[in-house]
């Protein structure tokens, strides 16, 4: 059986591992989502140098996913998220979105088991 100090090692280990992953979560969704397919260089042109934009007041496949939609099944007009399958279908080809939406999912999951360890290592202290 475990001691109390190899556990608590073990949860600070494990502590430290999610706040690494979450980190790296939040710059793969920044990557992911500046490198959508829909974004167009102006290029130096003008001498206003080189901007970037979407085309036609659209936002990316990932902003598109996460706006979700306004159904009016219902008796009022109600806001809904797209499932997991529609949201992939959105993003379709996107290699940026999908990374980014991936990392949305990943760091969701890796948030909670963080909130768990935080449990763990309270519990710990607690009977230390
Ligand atoms: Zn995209």
């Amino acid at each position: 059986m475990k001691t109390l100090a190899e556990k608590a090692l073990e949860a600070c280990k494990e502590y430290d591992r999610l706040l690494k992953a979450i980190h790296q979560n939040r710059i793969d969704i920044g990557d992911g989502s500046s490198a959508c397919d829909r974004i167009v260089e102006t290029g130096d042109l003008d001498g206003y140098g080189n901007v970037q934009y979407i085309p036609d007041g659209k936002d990316t496949h990932l902003g598109e996913v996460f706006k979700g939609y306004i159904s009016s099944e219902s008796f009022e007009p109600e806001h809904h998220h797209y499932s997991e399958s529609k949201a992939l279908e959105i993003i379709g080809d996107c290699e940026g979105c999908l990374k980014a939406y991936k990392a949305v999912q990943e760091r969701k999951s890796n948030k909670k088991k963080l909130g768990a360890i935080k449990r763990t290592i309270r519990s710990i202290a607690r009977q230390a």
